[in-house]
Order: C-alpha cells, then structure tokens, then sequence
C-alpha cells in the first residue's frame, strides 16, 4: 500500500564542533558537508530504503541542492513526480554537532514555503489514492490543515509528525492516526511546560484532546504509543553509540509509516522504527544515515 510524503527538502549544512557557539562568539569548526535532508524528505527516503511504495511531494528551488535532494529520492526508490520547483532557494539548514552527538539547527524554509494548499490541488493524483499520507511542520500550517482536511474526507490514514514543534489546531489532531512528537513537542501540543507531565500521560491528554492515536519518542529512553483505545504501550530503545542523531526522528517516522503501509499494527511500527532510528543514530547525516531493508 502507497505512501505519500509532503512535507520539506533541505540541504543540511553540517559542521561538527567542540562546542556550542555562545551568543557573539566565533568558533572554528570542520570542513563543511553538505547532504540531503528536510523532515519531508528524509522520511520518504527512510520508508523507500526499508522497500516502501513512497511518493514524495514537495518543492525545491532550480539550484544545485535541489539536484542533491532529487536525486537522493530517486536513488531510495521514492517517486518524485510530485516534486515542484519553484524560483526560491531549496531549504536550508545549518547544523552544528557536538562530539556527544547533540545538534542545534537553523532553518531557513525557501522553496518549502511554495507548498501550499494550492500545490496540493495540483498534484491531487498524487496523493487522492494513497494508503497513508504523512506531514511534518515544515511547510506552512495551511497546507498542513488542507490535507488533514481531504484526508478525512476521503478515508486516507493520516500521519502527522508535529515537528518543530508547533501548535496542532483541533480539526488538525482529529485527523491524526498516529500524531508522532518528541517530549518537548508533546508537551507544546498539549499547553503543559516541559517536564510537567509524565510521556504517557501528555499522549493520554492528546488522545483526549481528539487524535485518534499518539506516538512520542523519548531519545535514548525509547518511545511510547498511545492506542485508539488509551492503552499505552512502551517500547525501549537500542543500546547503542549514538554518534550523530541528526535525522533520528525522521528515520523513526519513515520507518513507522513503512510498517504501517504493510499492514502492521502500531507496535509493530514502534519496533521497526526504533531499529532503524538505532542505525541511523549510529552514522552521521540524515538520509545518509539511513539503512536499507538488507541491512537491518
Ligand atoms: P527527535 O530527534 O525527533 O527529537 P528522538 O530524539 O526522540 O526524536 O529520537 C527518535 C527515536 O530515535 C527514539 O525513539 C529512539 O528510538 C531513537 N534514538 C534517538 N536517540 C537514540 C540513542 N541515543 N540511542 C538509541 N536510539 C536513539
């Protein structure tokens, strides 16, 4: 069964460095690498590398780093005739990681900010026959809307991943089967501080707020879903030597959706996705890190 990717494509600019640079403060990194990423399109790359049937639907700018993200789809299996170009920039990020494997991350959208409700009307043949359609919020919030919108309407399961964190209006989480966050993002959605409530219960008061069923990742404490039912189910991570988590949580949703494309229940795609998020932890990059189905 398909899945339909919309979402974001950027060029991570990455730079390891001791430390995090303090406000005003100059300091001396690595050589620069350059490789493809975005919330969107690593996650169509994560579910094509595991075999996936994966469309993805987006927009790059007519520049080098739009080839870059082109090609690492086509060469993970992804079908990228939904893939618009606009006269932006491709997205950009700026990373740096520390050597605990930590990063900070800028940003800047570009042609990403070209995926409109309108871009949807026009790839509808895309996207209209798909078995899962997932988001991210990395493209505007309106498009985010429209597409849980026609997903409701016409039965297409919908999967929002609610990263960066950012508000999920009402109508927006009743679509959601599963809604994927972070502790941090949870927390957002939900209106509580960080830390003021337990995983399990901020997916509960998630659950209760109207999505149909939750996910939250815990880092290298694992993750937790949420079942329509309000049965919470655990699942740990791997012990491993994280040495770049750059792309962990998208690895963990392109993962998650592959699982849930082949039928599988959402423990099933708890297990797939912490296992290949448990190898892309482990090499740097974020699509670059990701692995084939063989591999795992
Ligand atoms: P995000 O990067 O979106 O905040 P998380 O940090 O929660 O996402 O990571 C997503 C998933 O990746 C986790 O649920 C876990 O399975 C895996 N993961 C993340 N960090 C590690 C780690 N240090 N060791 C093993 N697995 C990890």
């Amino acid at each position: 069964m398909s899945i339909v990717v919309i979402g974001s494509a950027n060029a991570d600019l990455v730079i390891e460095v001791d430390r995090r640079p303090a406000g005003g403060e100059t300091l001396i990194g690595s050589d620069l690498v350059i490789t493809p990423g975005g919330k969107g399109a690593n996650q169509a790359v994560a579910a094509g590398l595991l075999g996936a049937d994966v469309a993805f639907v987006g927009c790059v700018g007519a520049d080098g780093n739009g080839d870059l993200l082109r090609r690492s789809l086509e060469s993970a299996g992804v079908r990228t005739a939904g893939m618009a170009t606009a006269d932006r920039p491709t997205g950009c990020a700026l990373i740096v990681v520390t050597p605990d494997g930590e990063n900070s991350i800028v940003v800047s959208p570009g042609a990403n900010g070209r995926v409109t409700p309108d871009l949807m009307a026009e790839h509808e043949a895309e996207w209209s026959r798909a078995f899962i359609v997932v988001m991210q919020h990395e493209v505007p919030l309106e498009t985010v809307t429209y597409m849980a919108a026609q997903c409701r309407e016409r039965g297409v399961r919908f999967v929002l991943n609610a990263a960066p964190a950012a508000d999920v209006p009402g109508d927006v989480l009743a679509a959601c089967d599963p809604l994927v966050v972070n502790e941090t993002e949870a927390a957002l959605v939900v209106g509580v501080p960080a830390d003021a409530a337990e995983p399990a219960e901020l997916g509960r008061q998630l659950l209760d707020r109207g999505a149909r069923s939750v996910v939250i990742t815990l880092g290298a404490q694992g993750s937790l879903a949420v079942l329509p039912d309000g049965t919470v189910v655990t699942h740990p991570a791997e012990r491993v030597t994280a040495v770049d988590t750059t792309g962990a949580g998208d690895a963990f949703v392109g993962a998650m959706a592959a699982a849930l494309a082949s039928g599988q229940n959402i423990e099933h795609a708890l297990a797939l996705g912490t296992r290949v998020a448990a190898v892309a932890v482990q090499r740097r990059g974020a699509q670059a890190s990701y692995p084939r189905r063989d591999e795992l």
